[in-house]
């Protein structure tokens, strides 16, 4: 097969001249400590005393992260995705403070981008955090509940009855649009209540096809049992079992929380370790499809490889509606682009919300794009090549070639 993410020709096609200048800028501003560090707080401040930087960071870290301010103002990147064969994903990324006023605007919010979805082919997916919809603590207070192995009844709980009622109209409502619907996975302490409902709403509304998929976090020690026990289930009771598979994104606060509370930490003991989980739990998928769907969330270009050649070499289309991969807005364009131009099924989170609210957010990709080792020296090498490939210089600025 001649798929290949190296062709950066295929994966900034979509970046004019200028574009893929401020692009290489913004990710060398990521090896800067101090700006990584302190730019979110030191922006978020000089918002609050109405500072002029709201144009300053709509048209740099929001522009290559974010698809806008609200799902209308992110139409136009999902647009260009769309034409490129790429889904969006819209990630609505507004962190509140927890109150029930906030779950309740996110869950309308949340209802808003189903319909969205239903109604535009630009939208495949849908996805949503639950604790953006219910708190935190209740979430926690269910999961040790859980842990413990008595027979508890969590819906005598009112907060978890209001978070029951909310998941389940999602669901329906996904369900009635035949929208998929991919429930973000979270921190391992309130994981085990979310796991809880999203499996039952999936036994519901999976019977034909998968809508609700649940997020396994391969980082975590024993993921592959618990999705072989999973699919056993699904098998015995005749539903399709649908998995968003990703690494995870809360290694250092596991084993923070860990250590201080004197548990095992429930990361894998290597990288090594959760790479072969992952890629066992692609294959375990791939071999359960007659029951299984997946959607691999992942920027590694092994695993990523190594899922399109499963389907390459089978008799199954490479478009098969059970897998899908997806990345995020603004990172690794060049396993996007080249899965879409091969013909795969794919989709990037387009995170959206009001520019302040964003910042959280924002803060975590420069974090996580500021190793030079990682995805940072990754990104800027690709989008060095394209501009060497275009015979463009960094450092003249007039080039506005399209
Ligand atoms: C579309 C999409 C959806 C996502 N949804 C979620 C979600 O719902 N919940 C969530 O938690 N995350 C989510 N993530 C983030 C994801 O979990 C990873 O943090 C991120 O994608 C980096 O992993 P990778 O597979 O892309 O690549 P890589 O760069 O190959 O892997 C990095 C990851 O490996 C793991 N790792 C690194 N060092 C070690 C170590 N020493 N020991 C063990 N493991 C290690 C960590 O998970 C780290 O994030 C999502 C990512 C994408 C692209």
């Amino acid at each position: 097969m001649n798929l290949s993410f190296d062709n950066t020709e295929v994966a900034f096609a979509h970046k004019s001249n200028r574009d893929l200048k401020k692009a290489y800028r913004l990710f060398q501003t990521f090896n800067y400590p101090f700006l990584v560090n302190n730019g979110p707080k030191l922006a978020n401040l000089a918002l609050s005393l109405r500072l002029p930087i709201k144009g300053i960071i709509k048209n740099t870290l929001f522009a290559q992260f974010c698809g806008g301010e609200s799902i209308e103002e992110s139409y136009l990147s999902a647009k260009q995705l769309y034409e490129n064969g790429i889904g969006a994903i819209l990630d609505y990324s507004v962190e509140g403070e927890g109150t029930e006023e906030d779950f309740q605007l996110s869950y309308a919010e949340l209802q808003k981008v189903i319909l969205e979805a239903a109604n535009k082919p630009e939208y495949p997916i849908a996805v949503f955090k639950c604790s953006a919809i219910a708190n935190f603590k209740m979430l926690e207070e269910c999961t040790e509940a859980i842990r413990s192995g008595e027979k508890v009844n969590l819906s005598e709980n009112p907060e978890y009855k209001e978070f029951s009622m909310r998941m389940k109209s999602l669901c329906q409502l996904a369900y009635k649009n035949n929208v998929k619907l991919l429930v973000d996975a979270e921190e391992t302490w309130i994981q085990d209540a979310i796991d809880e409902i999203t499996y039952e709403n999936m036994a519901l509304y999976n019977t034909e096809t998968a809508i609700v998929y649940n997020t396994i976090q391969l980082y975590r020690k024993g993921r592959i049992a618990d999705m072989q026990q999973r699919i056993y289930t699904a098998r015995e009771q005749g539903y399709k079992v649908a998995f968003k598979l990703v690494r995870g994104a809360y290694m250092e606060k596991e084993g923070q929380r860990s250590r201080d509370m004197g548990y095992d930490n429930p990361i894998q003991n290597s990288k090594q370790d959760t790479d072969d989980d992952y890629d066992a739990a692609i294959q375990l998928c791939f071999e359960n499809r007659d029951v299984v769907s997946i959607c691999a969330g992942t920027h590694n270009e092994k695993s990523s490889l190594m899922l399109a050649k499963l389907l390459e070499n089978s008799s199954i289309e490479k478009n098969d509606d059970r897998f899908w991969f997806a990345q995020l807005y603004g990172m690794s364009d060049h396993i996007s682009y080249n899965l879409a131009a091969a013909g795969y099924n794919i989709a990037k989170y387009l995170p959206y919300g009001p520019i302040r609210e964003v910042l959280p957010y924002l803060s975590r990709r420069a974090q996580e794009n500021s190793s030079v080792k990682g995805q940072a020296g990754r990104e800027l090498s690709l989008i060095a090549s394209e501009l060497q490939r275009r015979k463009l210089n960094i450092y003249v600025s007039n080039d506005n070639r399209m």
